[in-house]
């Protein structure tokens, strides 16, 4: 079975701006890489699900979505982490569809490619809604990082809260 990290992107890996798509305006978060990294040397397989629906409200084409996202797999890749998978709900609220967080569309599809061992994956993300789309899909692991939607920590449902993703190794051990 696959030991599955699930990212969210904006405000996990990258600094959140309002409906970003431009690849000048992507930033990533410090420490991005040194964590990815060192989750990747334990074995475990990397998927980004994003909301963004940006797309569905039409402030950017999934053309323009996809531009950004082939370039940020890139930067992966120069960094020697394999990303298994970007998955994207390009829905706005009102189509209620089956994929946007809270919902576990992004989850499904990655049953596809992946085995997920639904015990030992973690989901990564920065909204309440991230959290509840682990618990609705049975993953386990949550942590909800500080950099991006402000919340208030002691009101989070995720089993730990960190500053950032870069300081992962402190609650991922195996
Ligand atoms: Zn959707």
């Amino acid at each position: 079975m696959d030991k599955v990290l699930f990212l969210d992107r904006d405000g996990v890996i990258n600094i959140e701006k309002n409906y970003l798509y431009k690849i000048e305006d992507f930033e990533f978060i410090d420490g991005v890489f040194e964590a990815l990294k060192y989750v990747q040397n334990l074995g475990y397989k990397i998927v980004i699900i994003t909301n963004q629906s940006g797309i569905g409200r039409g402030y950017y084409t999934f053309e323009q979505y996809n531009l950004l996202t082939t370039w940020m797999k890139e930067q992966f890749k120069q960094n020697n982490i394999n990303i298994s998978e970007v998955f994207c709900c390009p829905h706005a609220p009102i189509d209620n569809c089956n994929c946007r967080k809270p919902k576990i569309g992004m989850i499904k599809k990655t049953t596809k490619i992946l085995d997920i061992d639904y015990e030992k994956s973690w989901l990564v993300g920065d909204k309440d809604s991230d959290i509840k789309t682990a618990k609705n899909a049975n993953i386990k692991n949550t942590i909800q990082v500080q950099t991006g939607h402000k919340f208030d920590a002691k009101d989070s449902s995720a089993t730990y809260v960190l500053n950032s993703i870069k300081e992962i190794p402190t609650v991922i051990k195996s």
